[in-house]
């Protein structure tokens, strides 16, 4: 997915890479903006990232896609 909830305020992929390189935070520090679980991010900086669930997310729509 390409969009997360950092400290309940949605955030894109690419503005967490940025956070990321940034404040060193790492980790599920992320949550899916539908079924709250933890995500966290991947990607390098300068390209494209995403977020994945720690976990397979049974009814969450966002959950079974890896990319
Ligand atoms: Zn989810």
């Amino acid at each position: 997915m390409k969009m997360a909830l950092l400290d309940d305020e949605v955030i894109s992929a690419e503005k967490a890479l940025i956070f990321r390189q940034r404040t060193g935070r790492k980790g599920y520090i992320y949550a899916c903006p539908e079924c709250g679980e933890p995500a966290r991010l991947h990607g390098k900086s300068g390209q494209d990232g995403h977020f994945e669930h720690k976990t397979r997310v049974k009814g969450c729509s966002l959950s079974h896609i890896a990319r």
